[in-house]
């Protein structure tokens, strides 16, 4: 095929664990089955597109053909709510929906970057279909997109995530949408969708590894660069597997290798909404993660979160490459806020910045003002911070929000072995 031919050009893969390269149609590294590859675009140059939107860096995205869209990263200097916090130099990289910053995210969050390039490498390639699953937002981006571009896609989701799935345009079949009943369980979700894909032969979108989805959401850093011409000193994020941190640190080593900027990574600062903080507690507390573990407690604990997308019971924390090595390379740090400093924080943004943000963002400008308490960050270094979403705030102001649902539903007692087998093999027959 000569769109796979030209992708091999555009880049390689490095294997994040020995550093051996591969071709652009490699799944995993033969020596570090593990570890995360990453792209090495045959392009060094931090050169963007004269376009406004995500496929300005399409020079650093997998793939050739971009399409119309009007989702992009937004990042801009605050002026009142750095006033408040007494900060000289802070970034707002506004990942939602809302027009009156320039920003038009379709459903509202940074999944809208995974997605489009996800589904457009993906058709690159020769695929035809893909299996995700979701706690919501990637599911709306997801759907967003595939319903954008017309490449049809299989969703799994917990049914506590239903209430967040919504397009602002009427849902096509190219979504499927395969519910849990009674569950609100990010890694069961994943779970089914690998066992979907396994045994129906469709290929799994693969999450963490994915490098259109990691290079996708690295674009908030790269359009720091772009807008503000430097890299900032520190990064904050809400994390729930993790892999926005390791976009980042990814993007950032791209940008400095460019030769355009300092050599200084920008340091990670991630967080979790406690009482589920799996990420924080193994890089604070060497606590390793282990996902199978007092499930029914790590379950009511994820019940408790009112951030309910930092939900993975099962992040990329130690493989090479991944959230550890992150975190290790940029000496980042780890945070756990609470519900009320994260509703504290909504407020804030609101009453600073003139629109509102979901709670997954409240907590990492929560987790801001705890680094500036604890100075992991000073008052006069440069931060960018990361509004991940606003979710349905402002999209339900403009559009008709249209629920998104379920093709299939499985009860919980179908949802491993071989009742999840048989499961599947009746969905897939009728
Ligand atoms: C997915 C998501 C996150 C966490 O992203 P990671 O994959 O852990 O980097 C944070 N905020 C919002 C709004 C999200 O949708």
């Amino acid at each position: 095929m000569i769109e796979f031919a030209q992708t091999i050009d555009k880049f390689a893969l490095v294997c994040a664990g020995c550093g051996e390269r591969y071709e652009a149609s490699v799944a995993h590294c033969p020596k570090c089955p593990g570890a995360l590859l990453r792209a090495d675009y045959a392009a060094t140059a931090f050169e963007p597109l004269a376009r406004d939107d995500l496929f300005r860096f399409l020079p650093w995205l997998p793939f050739h053909d971009p399409v119309e869209t009007a989702i992009g990263p937004v990042v801009y200097r605050s002026e009142r709510l750095a006033f408040h916090l007494g900060m000289s130099n802070l970034a707002v990289g506004f990942n939602g929906y809302a027009p009156e910053l320039g920003a038009r995210n379709a459903t509202g969050s940074f999944k809208d970057y995974e997605a489009l390039p996800t589904l457009l490498s993906f058709r690159e390639r020769g695929l035809t279909t893909a299996v995700l699953a979701s706690v919501g937002n990637s599911a709306r981006a997801f759907a967003h997109a595939a319903v954008s571009i017309g490449f049809p896609i299989t969703i799994v989701v917990p049914e506590s995530a239903l209430g967040r799935l919504w397009l602002p345009m009427p849902p096509t079949e190219d979504v499927r949408l395969i519910v849990l009943r009674r569950s609100n369980d990010y890694a069961s979700a994943i779970r089914v969708a690998g066992a979907f894909s396994g045994r129906s032969g469709l290929p799994n979108e693969g999450g963490a590894r994915n490098i259109a989805r990691r290079d996708g959401m690295g674009t908030v850093m790269l359009e720091h660069a772009r807008a503000l011409g430097e890299l900032p000193d520190h990064y904050v994020q809400a994390v729930s597997s993790g892999t926005g941190g390791i976009a980042t640190w990814e993007a950032s080593m791209r940008l400095i290798r460019s030769g355009g900027f300092s050599d200084r990574l920008p340091r990670l600062h991630l967080v979790q909404n406690a009482p589920f903080t799996p990420l924080h507690d193994a890089w604070t507390l060497n606590a390793p993660i282990r996902p199978e573990e007092n499930l029914g407690e790590q379950i009511r604990r994820i019940d408790a979160i009112a951030a309910g997308v930092l939900a993975n019971r099962n992040p990329p924390f130690t493989i090479p490459g991944g959230v550890a090595d992150a975190l290790r390379a940029t000496h980042g740090h780890t945070y756990a806020v609470s519900n009320d400093e994260i509703e504290d924080a909504q407020r804030l943004f609101m009453a600073c910045e003139g629109v509102p943000i979901g709670p997954e963002s409240g907590a990492a400008l929560a987790a801001l003002r705890q680094a500036l308490a604890r100075r992991t960050i000073a008052a006069n270094e440069s931060v960018l911070l990361n509004v991940t979403g606003n979710n349905e705030a402002l999209i339900q102001r403009d559009f008709e929000l249209h629920p998104i649902g379920p093709w299939r539903t499985i009860e919980p007692d179908q949802t491993s072995g071989e009742a999840l087998d048989r499961w599947i093999d009746n969905a897939l027959t009728s």
